[in-house]
């Protein structure tokens, strides 16, 4: 990849039209402004009882903003597809029950509408970062967007999937590393460390990590995590669930709520050694 020539294609997303980091207020924390932001939660929302009791122990934890998939990107069409609207409404319970802004993906335009009504935060999975129709339509509200790397992406197309949400005028958005297919298959994904000074050398918007998808394996979350922070991550991006054992998607690579605990703790002193504050 060239650089000149990325930063001429990043017309809006480059560092050439905004030295300065893009700084998110999401309310709880501050995404690129030096801060490591922590978004957990199950991959879906399965129902109400779980998913609230959950959420009062991510709050307690110390979470900044909770995740939760009420429509599901399945790479089976028999897999649980997530609930859809009643997924949404569990998710806007939690927030009202915490006061934690929440995230949840939007799969297509057609649920654009009905996501927008329940989530403070919108997520556009790996499988339709060039989902172009879907990008633009994105790019004409003023919501933060979080914007997870395709698994095939190079950096330079990820950037100018960005680029087409930026400029239909919505500057809110977030690049989530989340793992690209290498020839291994020992993990899940490879998570790509190197993109993340990368992509911040390159643009000025903020860069989260998903360990979680980024390695499919729930005893490799914690130490890629610590190195994606080591790396300069804004954030990460986290799946936890009380009974991983039993749950209707990515159980093996999801952490109990007292896993994320003992990151957490882990993470506060990395972040201060790198002048940085969880
Ligand atoms: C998810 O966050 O649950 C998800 C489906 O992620 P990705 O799009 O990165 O696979
Ligand atoms: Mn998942």
């Amino acid at each position: 990849m060239n650089q000149v020539r990325t930063l001429q294609a990043c017309k809006l997303a480059g560092r050439e039209s905004q030295p300065q980091n893009t700084v998110i207020d999401l309310k709880t924390c501050r995404l690129g402004d030096g801060q490591v932001v922590i978004i957990a939660g199950p991959c879906a929302v399965e129902n109400e009882e779980q998913m609230l009791e959950l959420a009062q122990s991510l709050k307690e934890l110390g979470v900044h903003i909770i995740r939760g998939g009420a429509f599901k990107p399945r790479t089976s069409p028999y897999s649980f597809p997530g609930l859809g609207e009643e997924g949404l409404r569990i998710l806007a319970r939690a927030r009202e029950l915490t006061g934690l802004p929440v995230v949840t993906e939007v799969t297509d335009v057609r649920y654009l509408d009905l996501v927008l009504r329940y989530s403070d935060i919108l997520q556009i999975g790996s499988r339709n970062m060039q989902n172009f129709g879907l990008l633009r339509e994105v790019g004409r509200l003023q919501r933060p967007v979080v914007l997870k790397r395709g698994f095939s992406a190079t950096i330079e197309e990820w950037l100018l999937a960005a680029e087409y949400i930026l400029a239909e005028g919505n500057r809110q958005v977030i690049l989530c590393e989340r793992g690209i297919r290498t020839f291994e298959t020992y993990t899940r994904n490879t998570l790509d460390v190197n993109a993340i000074p990368a992509v911040k050398e390159l643009s000025h918007l903020p860069v989260i990590a998903d360990p979680s998808h980024g390695t499919g394996r729930r005893s490799l979350v914690a130490p890629v995590a610590r190195a994606a922070v080591a790396a300069g991550a804004d954030g990460l991006m986290l799946e936890v669930h009380p009974c991983p054992d039993e749950a209707l998607s990515d159980g093996p690579q999801s952490l109990l709520p007292v896993q994320l605990g003992q990151l957490m703790a882990e993470l506060r002193p990395l972040a201060e050694a790198l002048g940085r504050r969880l």
